[in-house]
């Protein structure tokens, strides 16, 4: 979906090089070089958000902001200077930001925020306060940032929300409250979660000085002293939110195999470990079966290194139509493996089949040199708990399947 923005801004090349970073981040842009221009604009198109120019020839004092802020545009206004006039002027609306040009860090900072706006409507936010006019104002500077929000009066209605909703990842916390203070929600949250997938930032009115230190020590990322202006709440809460976004990029990456985007032997790993605990319990035989193109190297020797590459994507990208529910990784080189979740062996063996020949009817298709390959497989299915032993089983089958003529599985 494409987001529309409006530029508000009389200055033309401030306007371009505005334009230029919105256009950077993904959005459509409109730009109006007055109030009046910015009014036409307003009436007859839907704006995601706008960039408010403080100074117009028509508004000399901040007059524009009210007309995308009662449009419910959000807006973040541009300011030449920012002097005690103009920051108290431009504080009295719900604006998102406010950045002043002639900061050298601006259009840097600009950027940031227009590209974490549209990635704010996919955030869940819990926030938990006993105070009712307390849940509401959080939540309103929340909903201004685009955040999608949640809220809770106390601690135990905070797990229960937790537990419905996984995906929530940033808890904002009151610590005087009933039935469970927020250090105690902090420390219990910390026992069910990791650091890495949520983070909680403590609020509170007390002056006691060792608050802060208190929800620290509980598991707490950071910290507001009630009442606490708007601007240090979003700078606290987004080095939350991108510190969050950053662990599960390198996450991602440690567990995606480079070449081909397919989850690597370390997450194979890892996963059927998991998987083969449950199914030893339930003393199910395990599924796994092992991938390899055959005389893979008279490819690289025949066609070069990079038409072997393009062989493994293509292959590669033809798993999740037959492997969808199952976990499918490169364990290096040209050897694959699919671990199967609750399956029948005859479902597995239908499915591995049904690859085989897939790939080689169509494997000239990955290959600007029309290369035809073809896949030997072995399976094992065996109530196997121990993945080392699992994969050494489905690794003799496959042996065997080379030795017996390959393009074929052996089980
Ligand atoms: P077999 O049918 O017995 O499996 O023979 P093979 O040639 O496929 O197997 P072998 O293990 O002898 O050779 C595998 C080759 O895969 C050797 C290696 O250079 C190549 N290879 C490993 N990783 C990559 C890669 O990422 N890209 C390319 N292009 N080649 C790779
Ligand atoms: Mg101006
Ligand atoms: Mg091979
Ligand atoms: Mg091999």
């Amino acid at each position: 979906m494409t987001r529309r923005i409006l530029i508000v801004e009389d200055t033309p090349t401030i306007a371009m090089v505005q334009k230029h970073i919105a256009l950077k981040s993904g959005y459509q842009v409109d730009i109006a070089q007055s109030l009046a221009e910015t009014k036409k604009l307003v009436s007859s198109q839907n704006y995601f958000c706008a960039v408010v120019d403080y100074i117009l020839p028509d508004a000399p004092k901040g007059e524009a902001i009210p007309y995308t802020v009662d449009a419910d545009i959000p807006t973040i206004v541009m300011t030449g200077n920012i002097d005690k006039q103009t920051r108290e002027t431009v504080e009295r609306f719900p604006i998102i930001d406010y950045i002043t040009k002639e900061n050298k860090q601006a259009y840097q900072y600009l950027e940031k925020q227009l590209y974490r706006l549209p990635r704010n409507e996919s955030v869940k936010v819990l926030v938990v306060d006993d105070s009712a006019p307390a849940r509401r104002y959080i939540t309103s500077l929340l909903a201004r940032h685009k955040y999608q929000v949640y809220q809770a009066k106390d601690g135990i209605e905070a797990l229960t929300i937790l537990e419905q909703n996984p995906a929530i990842s940033v808890i904002i916390t009151d610590n005087e409250m009933p039935n469970m203070r927020g250090e105690e929600l902090c420390s219990e949250i910390r026992r069910l979660y990791s650091n890495d997938e949520k983070a909680i930032i403590g609020i509170s009115g007390s002056d006691a000085p060792y608050i802060s230190t208190v929800f620290l020590k509980n598991g707490a990322n950071d910290y507001l002293h009630k009442p606490f202006n708007s601007d240090e709440f979003y700078c606290r809460l987004s080095q939350n939110v991108d510190m969050l976004e950053q662990i599960a990029t390198i996450k991602r990456q440690a567990n995606t195999d480079y070449l081909t985007n397919l989850p690597n032997r370390r997450y194979f790993f890892e996963e059927s470990v998991k998987s083969l605990k449950c199914i030893e319990k339930a003393q199910q035989s395990a599924a796994m079966a092992m991938l390899d193109i055959d005389h893979f190297k008279s490819i690289n020797d025949t066609y070069g290194h990079d038409a072997g590459d393009e062989v493994l994507k293509g292959l590669s990208i033809c798993f999740s139509k037959y492997f969808e529910k199952h976990l499918v990784a490169r364990l290096g080189g040209e050897e694959f493996a699919v671990y199967f979740n609750s399956v029948h062996k005859q479902d597995a063996l239908d499915r591995l089949e049904g690859f085989r020949k897939f790939i080689e009817l169509n494997s000239p298709e990955f290959s600007k040199d029309k290369i035809k390959f073809t896949l030997s497989i072995g399976f094992a299915f065996a109530p196997i708990y121990q993945i080392d032993e699992l994969l050494k089983q489905a690794d003799l089958f496959l042996y065997e399947a080379k030795e017996t003529g390959r393009n074929k599985i052996v089980s």
